[in-house]
């Protein structure tokens, strides 16, 4: 009985445990501690670009991540707006914005009386360039992030860095604790940095930067990877849904992005273009090589986030032949990233997880031409109607801003009238409600009793008391506040909800699950993986990575 019961530990049990990696609380307890974490955000990729586009990808990108790694598909946003501060604070934190506090990526700060930026702070300046894109920190994130714990865990011996082409998708995701986050410069082309974490770049980076890298990208037009007419998954390129560059006059190939350059910002045009993930991906190598990421006796960590994929979204929407081209070429920018880490580390010492910050809208104007429902609402009608009410009613306008679909109300006029604040919020919200393409619009003095559906959990789960607005409008599905080509995103619905969250590396099993996952669940599997704590704030909880 013994030796059958020895029997069955070393050669059934045992092995489950290793090669499951879960405890009896199904926590994600991996003998060993990954040498390098990279965590990828590619900015507005909804769910479907993984299928719809599966057979143009190669084998080495998006398919490899799939095939070795573990793809939950069913994961979803669990707040609204989704837009991309809260995106990117919400993977890291584990949390939603009613815990981070990142609202929005920018919101009207009642105590500066003005639209405050989410990560400006006039305390720190640039480092890397003369422009003032770099004046900015983390110190509005109001909870700890996974690298944050890394750093606990081993009293900073860990390196953390974040990179991105946007200031907020680069510091957000590193945190607090940071050693460094860079963001492309569009004056000059450069990736800068903030005082916040350094005096200083490092030599390397100024040899990257002395390169000229984004002027070289767009030295040459941007033509289609594959033959325009193998581009079946899009609509043709010539179509009136599509934006344009400053100084073209129809959205086709090829665009002459040498001559485009001086209408567009310079360098700035690299942001609009798949070259801009190029040269992320160029920068996250040269990083992990010069800093000698996942080299040392603890583990490191690298937060990637691709911008380009939201730039060339929102001007040329979901359905164009320039996003499918983006993803195309992006794919081969993860392929170029998963062969140097086979190189330098091995899949074994590394754990990489790829998700999004929120998906996209289709274009409303198409889908009204294919008669399914959609359409815009009107930011002018909604501010005009309400002013015109608060005047009528109260002789005032006292509204002092509407963003992010939400008012915010004059408090101090308010209390010198005598206005009783939860009065003036239902009624505007009765006349937001009535407003084209508004679904519902909830007073915030009724947030935690404004019902239990998912809508409604929603709104709760993105509304941080101090700063968010008074009164709180959600639309429509498929409607938006924004110009007739491209599209944008910030709704609940699932279009902008569904994201990818796939996980890779040595400690995980091959595999996928329909498991309905929120965003938030994310960070507390890293830290299990990384065998650190949760961050502060966290709301989530492990994915289970079992097949
Ligand atoms: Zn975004």
């Amino acid at each position: 009985m013994i030796k059958r019961l020895t029997f069955a530990f070393v050669f059934i049990l045992l092995p489950s445990i290793i090669f499951t990696g879960c405890d009896q609380l199904g926590h994600n307890n991996s003998p060993g501690k990954p040498k390098l974490v990279i965590g990828i955000v590619v900015d507005q990729m909804r769910y479907d670009y993984l299928t719809r586009y599966i057979n143009k990808y190669g084998k080495g990108g998006f398919k490899r991540l799939l095939k070795e790694g573990f793809s939950c598909r069913d994961a979803e946003y669990n707040y609204v707006p989704t837009y991309t501060a809260p995106g990117h604070t919400s993977i890291y934190t584990g949390t939603t914005p009613s815990v981070h506090g990142m609202i929005a990526n920018e919101w009207f700060d009642r105590k500066l009386n003005r639209m405050s930026y989410c990560v400006e702070d006039t305390a720190t300046k640039t480092v890397g360039s003369t422009s003032n894109e770099g004046a900015m920190s983390p110190r509005k994130e109001l909870t700890s992030t996974i690298g944050d714990q890394l750093k606990l865990s081993d009293n900073g011996m860990s390196k953390v860095i974040g990179i991105s082409q946007k200031d907020r998708a680069s510091i957000l995701p590193a945190g607090h604790s940071a050693n460094a986050a860079y963001w492309l410069d569009g004056l000059s082309g450069n990736w800068i940095t903030s005082t916040y974490y350094m005096k200083e770049l490092p030599a390397w980076v100024k040899s990257f930067n002395a390169e000229g890298r984004a002027q070289k990208y767009l030295s040459q037009p941007w033509t289609t990877l594959l033959p325009i007419e193998e581009y079946t998954e899009s609509m043709k390129d010539d179509n009136p849904y599509e934006g344009l560059y400053k100084g073209e006059k129809s959205p086709v190939f090829p665009h002459d992005l040498p001559a485009l350059m001086g209408q567009n910002g310079g360098c700035e045009l690299i942001k609009t273009t798949p070259f801009g993930d190029d040269i992320t991906t160029d920068f996250a190598i040269e990083t992990i090589k010069n800093e000698k990421m996942g080299k040392g006796s603890v583990t490191d960590m690298l937060t990637i986030s691709y911008s380009s994929t939201d730039y060339i979204g929102h001007m040329y929407g979901t359905l164009a032949i320039e996003t499918e081209d983006t993803y195309l070429r992006l794919d081969r920018d993860l392929s170029r990233l998963l062969l140097f880490l086979d190189d330098y580390l091995g899949k074994d010492n590394v754990l990489i997880f790829l998700t999004a910050d929120h998906g996209a809208a289709l274009n409303p104007q198409y889908l009204e031409d294919q008669n399914i429902p959609a359409g815009y609402a009107d930011n002018w009608q909604i501010v005009s109607r309400i002013k015109q009410y608060l005047i009528q009613k109260y002789g005032s306008e006292l509204l002092l801003e509407f963003t992010n679909q939400q008012c915010y109300f004059d408090r101090k006029k308010i209390a010198e009238k005598g206005i009783n604040m939860d009065t003036l919020e239902k009624e505007v919200a009765l006349v937001a409600a009535k407003c084209d393409g508004v679904e519902r619009a909830i007073p915030a003095y009724l947030i935690d009793d404004c019902g239990n559906d998912f809508i409604a959990k929603k709104i709760r789960n993105g509304y941080y008391p101090g700063r968010s607005g008074d009164v709180i409008i959600n639309l429509l599905p498929q409607y938006i506040i924004y110009g007739k080509t491209g599209t944008t995103h910030g709704a609940p619905y699932i279009y902008d909800a569904h994201v990818p969250m796939i996980f890779y590396g040595g400690m995980v099993k091959s595999g996928a699950s329909d498991e309905e996952e929120p965003i938030t669940n994310i960070a507390p599997t890293v830290a299990d993986l990384m065998h650190v704590s949760y961050p502060d704030g966290c709301t989530g909880h492990p994915v289970k990575l079992i097949k």
